[in-house]
Order: structure tokens, then C-alpha cells, then sequence
């Protein structure tokens, strides 16, 4: 196999395409046959484009208002013959270009990275066996396994389709769902009617079926569309955007002063150089220009400090977003509980029976209702745990000497519970043979499936919910296996009394059929009606995870309601609801209450409405139903945060403000529409992302009140110089100096803030309110005035006690870094007191101060740096003049945060 015939796959014949592919029916590929194709083929991966040429990346950096100005500032300074000057803007220039170069690079990385951590895995059958793979692993020829919920991972000829719907819409634009069928199609049939095919990235959203790998990587139809495969990322977000229109504006206002003043530096009768550079200086000194950068990083360190949380976020908003979730609603089974199930009671042949063991561990015994170990196995009994472990599509492994289940844990308890009987599932499935099977959905609330069972019949065995199983019921069986009076409320009042225990009821019946009926067929079409013998139930534990019991009590602490959806039964629902502490925040509201799927249904959307927000638990909810609640709580104004893993979950988590995903037990589907993704599957590490999410807003926050007085300073310095008509405190290269080194080496480090300590004892945040709130406006405002006071203060004080000019620019900028760096520290908590904050809890901070420092002195006492930015040595007295103002705009700043405090305390006594 050297190279793929160019076939028309759709118009060969299924036994053809075998050939052609020359793999085997029955057992596929060989691994020697796989790893030779790999080496052919390659790996099923398309080509990653790079989205900008880092040249492209380089130049957009200088598509910026700021640095048109400067680079008219570089010309004019140049035409001026102001050469020194001219070069360092234009050096600060390409700086910044650099900069502001890696620092996106950066954030992109870091979350480009965080799409390879999730890589899809496909089903194949290889060597005669159904293997779990990864789907890069693919080659052509391979045999692969779709269900409902995957992702296609190569291009295929369908062999097998059971009901099988493909959403195409990433392909095609098609919204509406194919319908896949295996048969054989014209030649000149186009792509998306191309029925007997399946294409990489497409999403099955009903039934399965199996195909043959025709295409992979860059060969597949998705490969062949350029343009859909540089997905950029981007790097918005609500936050970033509000920012870049305040930039906007704030860029006009400045520029129009700017104009002013050099207006009015004319009328004062200055010349029209100085005047200019005037101009220039109030801009450069009064744009943040770190102000974007800098959030892009804090919100890139958010997204990897979640990560390492378990929690993989896929869009960069919900970073954001998190942070103001008012609600999660979470699945029961698998996230807030261990998904480690174990049968511990089963009711069969009108007996109950006692199981012991833990976890999926064959040890364990089963005894009768009277404690009494059992001598023979009852044949009701038997049929109920063979019905058990054989209508099961998992299998119970043995990994370092731990049981472990490959599928679901619901069946995996059903295996064991077999093999404490001695029935063990591989001779059970060998001794009856499987016909047909209906696979088990949650919309459906059970799974069946069609067995051989001796010369004269074959066997229909269910499994599912109480409720969809015991309607479809006509009788029972008892003990020996005979016919026996269904007792409907008996088995009922059995189910509940298990469920209240917060066990997980599995109800199981069978029927015989004759010989001839080797398909669902006409079961499917008398689908409702009572046909079935009920042989009975089986009951397991599902623990609560301790640390999801831990996670529930923060959220509800930090003003965030927890409610869980599930499918399991209403009583199990509460029982697990009360052992893992979900209340109702509404003191009102009835705390036992439980809303059913079925109930949910007869609500109109006002009654709807006026409920949601008081019950916290809905049991025997469909996906479709999922929707429905996320929409109703939105209209209440929540921020909601919605678990989901199914295919039919995914309108449910693109709808809620954070829609989650299971990395383990989720479908590529509910992956695919999700907001961010959960690599353990527990509750506990929503908790930690909202945690996170929190921290981020705040670090912003605390750089957006730290960075702006740096420029509100200066530029009010610069104007009250312009309109007494003195000279410039700070150059514009000044400005420059100041502006750059202060964002990167001290406002950055705020990004790097542990959370506080109360973080999550406060309310979620309004996403409506405004960003900065009254007091940080204050705040900004009079450290504003105390730069202005100190720089201009010092600066006049200088020249009046004979200083040169240089020596007092110099103390200007000097006291603004001494004075930004100490606000630095006020600003590691907008409201705790610095005195409370542990002082080495952030090394960053220290360590940009010390570098800071190091620059300055730089700045200060190097005749390069002299030359080149005007600047002159200080003397020991102008440093202890600059550190005792510092001094004292630290301890201002705090008696102002301690003011805030006692209001807040006296709003909320
Ligand atoms: P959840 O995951 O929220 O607990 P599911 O939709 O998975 O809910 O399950 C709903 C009900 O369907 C369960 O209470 C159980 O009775 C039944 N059920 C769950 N898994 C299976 C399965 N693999 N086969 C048959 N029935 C099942
Ligand atoms: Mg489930």
C-alpha cells in the first residue's frame, strides 16, 4: 500500500472499498499494517497554519494612534536636529513594538496549548479487537466505531449505520442533521448529500454505526479547506473590549488636550518647538499604553492557573465570566458524586437480598433477607443478575490490582454484583449470544438488548429507570422463575424506599420471544405497550465525592446557589442532595422540594419562572430540559454556570454564561459547545475556577487602579507646566521612561496576586456594574493630585534652590517611581489593609521593585542614560525627601481604604 487509489468512495461498493483499503472485515488492521501506513500516510492531524506571520504580528504592533504620534514626534525632533532625542523616541518606539510583540505572543500560547491538552480519542477495531485510541493514530484502512456524541475523526465509508444523524454544518453550513445511510450513491453525487460517508469534524449527533478510514490529516474534505483551519485565537474578551473603547475615547480627550496645549502654549508666547514637544509629552504621558497588555497577560495567567486546576478553558470570556457566576447547576452523577458505584441491595423473585463488598471489586457476599449467607442461586435471581451483566455494554478491568470499569459505572456495578454469584460476564455473554441491542440514552431511561436463549427462544432483557421499565411490565417472576401478579406498588414502594437511601434503583425485566425474532424490530413498534416480565431491581451506592461536599458549602458562602440536575429518581436525587449540603438560599423556599422532568414539563414559562430560583433539585430531567432552565434563570438576571456530557446537552451549555464539559466521561459534542472543560469531571474544580475567576477580576482591577494615576499624574503635572506657562517638569522621553518601565516591571506583578483570603466570602460580582466602582475612582483620583503635588512640588523646590533643570526632571520622575512603587503595595489589596496582607505572599512584587530600582539608579547615575534622557544625579537628601513622601502617600492611601472599610461595615450592619 504505497500510495491511496484516488477512488470516488461514495460509488464503490462496500466490498470493493474492503479491497481497495485491504482490510479485513471482521478484525481490521493489524498494528504492523497500522504503523507501516502511519509512516505513509503520517499522523491524522491537519497541518497547523500559523495564523500571522510573526513578521505580519511584528508591523501590526506600530498599527497604533500612540505610536503615530510618536513617529511624528521622531521625524520633527530629527528635522530639529534634535538627534539624541530622536533616536530614543524612536528606540522607545521599536521597544515597545518588541514588547508588546512577546507579550502577545505569550498569551496566545497559552492558550493554544490548552487545546492540545484535549485531544480526541476514536474507537477502532484492530488485531480483532475494539481498541480506544488516539485519534491522531488513525490510518487509512482502520475500522472505526461511531456513536452518538462523537467527533468523525477522519474521512469514511460508512458499513454500518444504525439511525445514524451526522451534523455537517462545520462542513457543509448545513445546520439540519443527515440522515447517514450505507447504500451505494451516483457518481456525480455532491458533498452534502453524500450519505454513505462520514467527514472529519462532523458531529454524530443520534444513533452509530462503523466506517472505514478513506482520508485522514490534510487528505480529508476539512483538511482541504484552508481557511477553516487557522482558527486564531482570540484574544477578546467583554472586559477587553470595554477597555479598548475606554482607550478610545480617552485617546480623543487627550489628543484634544493635547491640541490645547499647544494652543495655549502659543499664546503665552512660547516658541513653536517647545510648544510641540509640550504637546507630545502630555500625550505620551497620559495614555496608558501598557493598560491592554497587561490585561491580555492577567487574563492568559488565569487561564493557566485553571488549568492546573483541572479546569481547561476554551473560550477566553469565560475567565472573565466565572468570576460573576451567581449559579451552577450541576449533574449529579459523576461530578458532585465519586461515579464509584457499588450494588449493595437487590430485589428479585418477591425477595430482597444484601450485598457486601466495595468499589467493583469481585469480593463480596450476597445474603437473603434474613442475614443468612445463600446455598444455591434462585433462578429469580439469576435472571436478574445475568440480565445485569450481560445487557451491558462496559467490561470491569483489572489495572495494579484495582477493578477498575471501561464504560459506564452504572453497569460496571452491574457486573460485579453478577460475579459475587458467580456470574461472570465474558461466559455469560458467550453462553447467550447478543442479536440486537438498543442503546441506552437518557432521554430513553433504559437499554435492551435481544439474546439467544435456548433451542426453542430467544430472550429480550431491559434494563432502566423504575418508571419507563415497570409501565412496560405485565407480570413477574418469582422466586423459581415462574410467572407471578405484577405488584406494582410493592415494587414501588421497594424502588423508593431504596432510593431514599440515595441509592441508584435499576429496574430490570425481560421477555421471551420466538426463535425468528433476531431484531428489535416489532418490540420498537409496540414500544409502550406491556409486554415485558418484571424480574427485578438493583440498587447501588453512589457515594458523594468529600471534596465536592466541601466545594457546595464555599459557593453557597460565596453567594453562589448550587442546584443539581439529574436523570436518576427524585428520591435518590434528595437523599445525595441532603448528604452533600445543597440548600436553598431562599429562606422561603421548601428545602425538601424536588422538581421532576415531568413536572417541569406541565410548567408554562411563567410558572416556571416564578419556581426556578427555589428549587435546588431537579430529578428525571431530559437534556432538552436543561435549555429550558438555563433560560428561565438568565431571565432572573443569573450568571450561570451549566454542566453537561451528553449530545443533547450541547444547546444547553452554549446557552448558560459558562457552559462546562466532562473531560473523562463527556462526549466530543458537549466539548465542542462548552465554555471550558472539567479533566476530573468534579464539582470541586468549578469551585476552583470560579475561585480563579474571581482572582483575575480583582488583579485587573488592582492594576487599573495602580496604572492609572501613573498617567493622571503626569499628565496633570504637564498641563498645570503648560498653563502657568513654566517649563516641563517631565520630557517626553521622560514620560516614555516612566510610562514603560513602571507598567512592566511593577503593574505587571500585580497579575502574579494570590487570591485573598475572603475571596470567596464575598457576593459574585454584577457583570452590569461598571468596572471601576466609586471608590477606586476616588482612589485613582487623589493619588492623582498627591503625584501631581510631590512631582511638581519637588521640581519647583529644586529650580528655587538653584538646581539645574536636569536635576529637577530628575527628582520629578524619581518621585513618581518612588511613589508608584509604594502604591504598588496599597494596591495588593484594594480593600484589606496592607498591614494585614502577608508581605512575601507575591515574590514577584519584590522583585520588579527591586529591578525598578535598579533601572532607576540607572537612570539616575549613568552618563549614557544621562545623555540620553536628560537626567543628572541626585543627592542622599533628595532621596530621603522622596521616601518620606512616599512614605506618607502609603499611609494616606490606607486611612483612606480603612474609611472605606467602616462605611461598608456600617452599609451591610
Ligand atoms: P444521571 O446521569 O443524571 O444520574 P442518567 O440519565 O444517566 O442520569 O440516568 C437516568 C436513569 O436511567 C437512572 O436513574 C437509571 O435508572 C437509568 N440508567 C442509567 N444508566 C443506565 C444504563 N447504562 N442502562 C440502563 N439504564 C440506565
Ligand atoms: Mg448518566
Amino acid at each position: 500500500m504505497k500510495d491511496l487509489p484516488k477512488q470516488q468512495w461514495h460509488h464503490l461498493a462496500e466490498e470493493d472499498v474492503y479491497n481497495a483499503l485491504k482490510t479485513d472485515h471482521q478484525t481490521g488492521l493489524t498494528s504492523s499494517e497500522v504503523s507501516e501506513r502511519l509512516s505513509i500516510f503520517g499522523e491524522n492531524a491537519i497541518s497547523a497554519q500559523k495564523p500571522i506571520s510573526p513578521f505580519k504580528r511584528f508591523i501590526l504592533q506600530f498599527h497604533n494612534p500612540l505610536i503615530y504620534i510618536l513617529l511624528v514626534a521622531t521625524l520633527v525632533t530629527f528635522f530639529l536636529k534634535e538627534y539624541i532625542d530622536s533616536a530614543v523616541i524612536f528606540g522607545v518606539v521599536i521597544i515597545n513594538a518588541i514588547i508588546g510583540y512577546l507579550q502577545e505572543a505569550k498569551a496566545e500560547d497559552a492558550i493554544n496549548s490548552l487545546k492540545r491538552m484535549m485531544s480526541a480519542s476514536a474507537s477502532v477495531i484492530r488485531d480483532g479487537k475494539k481498541v480506544s485510541i488516539e485519534a491522531t493514530q488513525l490510518v487509512p484502512g482502520d475500522l472505526v466505531l461511531l456513536a452518538s456524541g462523537d467527533k468523525v475523526p477522519a474521512d469514511m465509508r460508512l458499513v454500518k449505520c444504525r439511525d445514524m444523524q451526522i451534523d455537517e454544518s462545520a462542513l457543509t453550513g448545513e445546520s439540519v442533521a443527515v440522515q447517514k445511510e450505507c447504500t451505494l450513491l451516483e457518481q456525480d453525487t455532491v458533498l452534502g448529500d453524500r450519505v454513505n460517508m462520514a467527514f472529519a469534524g462532523t458531529l454524530v449527533t443520534y444513533g452509530g454505526g462503523m466506517g472505514i478510514v478513506t482520508a485522514t490529516g490534510d487528505d480529508t474534505e476539512t483538511g482541504k479547506i484552508a481557511d477553516m483551519i487557522s482558527q486564531a485565537v482570540s484574544l477578546d474578551t467583554p472586559l477587553t473590549q470595554k477597555i479598548h473603547a475606554f482607550s478610545k475615547i480617552l485617546l480623543y480627550v487627550i489628543l484634544g488636550l493635547a491640541v490645547i496645549t499647544f494652543a495655549v502654549g502659543l499664546l503665552h508666547g512660547q516658541d513653536w518647538v517647545s510648544t510641540f514637544m509640550a504637546a507630545v509629552a502630555l500625550a505620551v504621558a497620559a495614555i496608558p499604553e501598557g493598560l491592554p497588555a497587561v490585561v491580555t497577560i492577567t487574563l492568559a495567567i488565569g487561564v493557566r492557573r485553571m488549568a492546573l486546576r483541572n479546569a481547561i478553558v476554551r473560550k477566553l470570556p469565560a475567565v472573565e465570566t466565572l468570576g460573576s457566576t451567581t449559579i451552577i447547576c450541576s449533574d449529579k452523577t459523576g461530578t458532585l458524586t465519586e461515579n464509584q458505584m457499588t450494588v449493595q441491595k437487590i430485589f428479585a423473585g418477591d425477595q430482597e437480598y444484601d450485598l457486601s463488598g466495595s468499589g467493583y471489586q469481585p469480593e463480596g457476599e450476597i445474603k437473603n433477607g434474613q442475614g443468612e449467607t445463600l446455598a444455591d442461586l434462585p433462578e429469580g435471581l439469576r435472571l436478574c443478575l445475568l440480565a445485569g451483566t450481560i445487557s451491558n455494554d462496559s467490561q470491569l478491568l483489572q489495572e495494579n490490582g484495582l477493578w477498575k470499569v471501561q464504560g459506564d459505572p452504572t453497569e460496571g456495578a452491574l457486573i460485579a454484583s453478577a460475579v459475587k454469584a458467580g456470574l461472570a460476564q465474558e461466559e455469560q455473554m458467550q453462553a447467550y449470544p447478543r442479536l440486537d441491542v438498543i442503546p441506552f440514552e437518557s432521554d430513553r431511561q433504559y437499554m435492551a438488548t435481544l439474546h439467544q436463549f435456548d433451542a426453542e427462544q430467544n430472550i429480550i432483557f431491559l434494563k432502566g429507570s423504575l418508571e419507563q421499565t415497570l409501565i412496560r411490565c405485565r407480570d413477574a417472576l418469582d422466586q423459581q422463575g415462574n410467572s407471578l401478579a405484577l405488584d406494582r406498588d410493592k415494587i414501588t414502594q421497594t424502588a423508593e424506599r431504596f432510593a431514599a437511601m440515595g441509592l441508584r434503583v435499576l429496574c430490570i425485566a425481560m421477555q421471551k420471544v420466538p426463535k425468528d425474532e433476531q431484531t428489535f424490530e416489532r418490540f420498537q413498534q409496540q414500544e409502550a405497550a406491556e409486554q415485558l416480565t418484571f424480574i427485578g431491581l438493583q440498587a447501588m451506592i453512589d457515594p458523594p465525592r468529600a471534596e465536592a461536599i466541601r466545594a457546595v458549602n464555599t459557593c453557597q458562602k460565596a453567594g453562589i446557589a448550587v442546584k443539581m440536575i439529574t436523570g436518576d429518581h427524585a428520591l435518590t436525587a434528595r437523599a445525595i442532595a441532603e448528604q452533600i449540603g445543597i440548600n436553598n438560599p431562599d429562606p422561603s423556599a421548601d428545602q425538601h422540594r424536588v422538581l421532576t422532568g415531568k413536572e417541569l414539563a406541565e410548567l408554562s414559562d411563567h410558572e416556571l419562572l416564578a419556581e426556578v430560583e427555589k428549587v435546588s433539585v431537579f430529578a428525571r430531567v431530559a437534556p432538552e430540559q436543561k435549555l429550558k432552565l438555563v433560560t428561565a434563570l438568565q431571565a432572573k438576571k443569573h450568571v450561570v454556570a451549566m454542566t453537561g456530557d451528553g449530545v443533547n446537552d450541547a444547546p444547553a451549555l452554549k446557552k448558560a454564561d459558562i457552559g462546562v464539559a466532562m473531560g473523562i466521561a463527556g462526549t466530543e459534542v458537549s466539548k465542542e459547545a462548552a465554555d471550558m472543560i472539567l479533566t476530573d469531571d468534579n464539582f470541586a474544580t468549578i469551585e476552583g475556577a470560579v475561585e480563579e475567576g474571581r482572582n483575575v477580576f480583582d488583579n485587573l482591577l488592582k492594576f487599573i487602579t495602580w496604572i492609572l494615576p501613573t498617567n493622571m499624574g503626569q499628565g496633570m503635572v504637564i498641563m498645570v507646566a503648560i498653563l502657568i506657562g513654566a517649563s516641563l517638569p517631565v520630557l517626553p522621553v521622560q514620560a516614555l521612561w516612566l510610562n514603560m518601565t513602571t507598567a512592566v516591571f511593577l503593574g505587571l506583578m500585580l497579575a502574579f496576586e494570590p487570591r485573598e483570603p475572603g475571596i470567596m466570602k464575598r457576593m459574585p460580582r454584577d457583570p452590569n456594574s461598571p468596572i471601576l466602582s466609586k471608590e477606586m475612582v476616588g482612589r485613582i483620583l487623589s493619588v492623582s493630585t498627591l503625584l501631581l503635588i510631590g512631582a511638581f512640588g519637588l521640581f519647583k523646590w529644586a529650580l528655587i534652590n538653584g538646581e539645574t533643570e536636569e536635576v529637577a526632571r530628575t527628582l520629578a520622575v524619581t518621585l513618581f517611581v518612588v511613589v508608584q512603587s509604594v502604591f504598588l503595595f496599597n494596591c495588593r489589596s484594594l480593600s484589606v489593609s496592607l498591614f494585614k496582607t502577608p508581605i512575601f505572599s507575591n515574590p514577584w512584587i519584590w522583585g520588579g521593585v527591586g529591578a525598578m530600582l535598579v533601572a532607576q539608579l540607572l537612570f539616575i547615575y549613568t552618563p549614557v542614560m544621562n545623555t540620553l534622557f536628560q537626567s543628572a544625579p541626585l543627592e542622599l537628601a533628595h532621596w530621603g525627601m522622596m521616601l518620606a513622601y512616599g512614605v506618607l502617600v502609603l499611609f494616606l492611601v490606607e486611612i483612606e481604604k480603612g474609611i472605606w472599610r467602616g462605611i461598608k461595615a456600617r452599609r451591610s450592619a
